[in-house]
């Protein structure tokens, strides 16, 4: 087979084989052809898109590049989720000690953040000491253990994403369904989960940015778990406005902590009750956790009586790091600057675009431009009005937290475009829009 001919193939707009796929795939993996011919195919991937079949050929010559985990031999169904990606978005520090304090064992491996959204890896390393680098072992271990283990991704799963995302990145060919849709689900399968709730956010702050786009993204991901015998539930959630109030990699910690004490933002807790519970809903397959007002009665509960922070902390002990951080959350990095952004006008928010809430945490230091850049820990913003809200001239929109005078006019003239107030009614946004099962 020549590279080449497979690149041609997919310029003019016809099917790859499966045979085509797997020795691109094996082939990149193994560096036998070089990344101009694997860009030229993404590009063309990119235009002409894949059908069904080839979207699923692509995810599993991903997983095959690598090894698989296989943690059966501790639980005989695991189930793990993940978000495609938002501004605000710590629901992992929650969900998985929340299902994992109801005696559903999670094992789950997150990435860094790139461009403006954070990720779940970044948010952990505010806690001084712990860990996300683990053998396999350790992993398997503490899944053991535990029932909890939240660690970075192993580069011995699924190497073909990593090699062919960090090309993605550079080569303008990120934000591409098939791509993807592959990408995600390779590393889920990959990584032995039985059950996957998929955390599929659409607006201003998401990968797709309309909903048409992110109910294409979430059907294929079902589909191709479906075919991969995997039970996969989607969640579409907005993205419009940032979950929860603080953006930044300490500040998102300290405020899941707050939702793991049983307070915290209502849109959080409420969006995190509801990814727990399809988690548990798959986890039970049809046995148990079948009733969601009772199920939703569970979560709540493990959120107000200390039994998903204590599961929370048990995670950062066992991961080396100080829990003296997670009892006081004001232990981890501070920022030397607060400052206050506050309303022009009074009247109803009209929109909190979280695009560029993200862009003006970003201004400050918390987000990554290159893989290689530094975050600062302790910058960002807290943002405690919700579209909707009705607000009075002078009222704190936003706080502020930054270690340095000369980011904060940058980060304002986002706050500028991000806010919007008008003298007319206006709807909240809904947390959810719809939700796509495998079964
Ligand atoms: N997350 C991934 O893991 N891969 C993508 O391609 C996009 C988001």
């Amino acid at each position: 087979m020549r590279a080449t001919d497979i690149i041609a193939r997919k310029r003019d707009g016809f099917p790859l084989s499966k045979e085509e796929i797997n020795w691109i795939v094996r082939a990149y993996t193994q560096g036998e052809i070089p990344d101009y011919q694997v860009s030229a195919l993404l590009m063309a991937i990119y235009l002409r898109g894949m059908d069904r079949q080839e979207i699923v050929d692509l995810t599993l010559a991903m997983v095959d590049s690598g090894e698989r985990l296989d943690l059966s031999d501790i639980s005989d169904y695991w189930v793990d989720k993940h978000s495609s990606g938002g501004v605000g978005d710590k629901t992992s520090l929650i969900v998985m000690p929340l299902v994992a304090s109801c005696g559903v064992p999670v094992a789950k491996m997150s990435g860094r953040g790139l461009g403006f959204s954070g990720g779940t890896l970044d948010k952990l390393e505010a806690i001084a000491g712990y860990q996300v680098n683990l053998s396999g072992e350790r992993f398997r271990q503490l899944a053991r253990e535990n029932g909890i283990v939240l660690a970075g991704q192993s580069l011995a799963l699924a190497p073909a994403d990593g090699k062919l995302y960090a090309l993605r990145d550079v080569t303008a060919t990120v934000s591409s369904l098939p791509l993807i849709a592959s990408s995600i689900m390779s590393k889920k399968i990959a990584a032995g989960a039985n059950g996957i709730v998929l955390d599929v956010k659409t607006g201003r702050g998401a990968f797709m940015t309309t909903l048409e786009s992110a109910r294409d993204l979430a059907r294929t991901m079902v589909d191709i778990g479906k075919d991969a015998g995997r039970d996969v539930i989607a969640v579409l959630s907005d993205m419009n406005q940032p979950l929860g109030e603080a953006v930044g990699n300490a500040l998102e910690v300290t405020e899941a902590i707050e939702v793991l004490r049983g307070g915290g933002a209502h849109d959080l807790r409420e969006h995190c009750i509801q990814i727990a519970g399809y988690m548990l809903k798959l986890a039970g397959r049809g046995q148990k956790w079948t009733d969601a007002t009772d199920t939703d009665r569970l979560l709540r509960a493990q959120l107000s009586n200390g039994a998903a922070l204590a599961k929370f902390r048990q995670m950062v002990e066992a991961q080396g790091g100080d829990v003296s951080m997670v009892d006081d959350p004001s232990k981890m990095p501070q920022a030397s600057i607060i400052e206050t952004y506050t309303a022009k006008t009074s009247g109803t928010i009209a929109h909190v675009y979280a695009d560029e809430i993200a862009w003006a945490a970003f201004e400050l230091g918390a987000g990554r431009e290159k893989k290689t850049d530094t975050l600062d820990l302790a910058v960002g913003l807290r943002v405690p009005v919700k579209v909707g809200d009705s607000v009075t001239g002078g009222q704190t929109l936003a706080t502020i937290y930054a270690n340095d005078r000369a980011k904060i006019a940058a980060c304002v003239s986002h706050l500028d475009a991000a806010f919007g107030i008008t003298d007319q009614p206006v709807e909240p946004l809904p947390l959810f829009y719809d939700v796509i099962a495998s079964s």
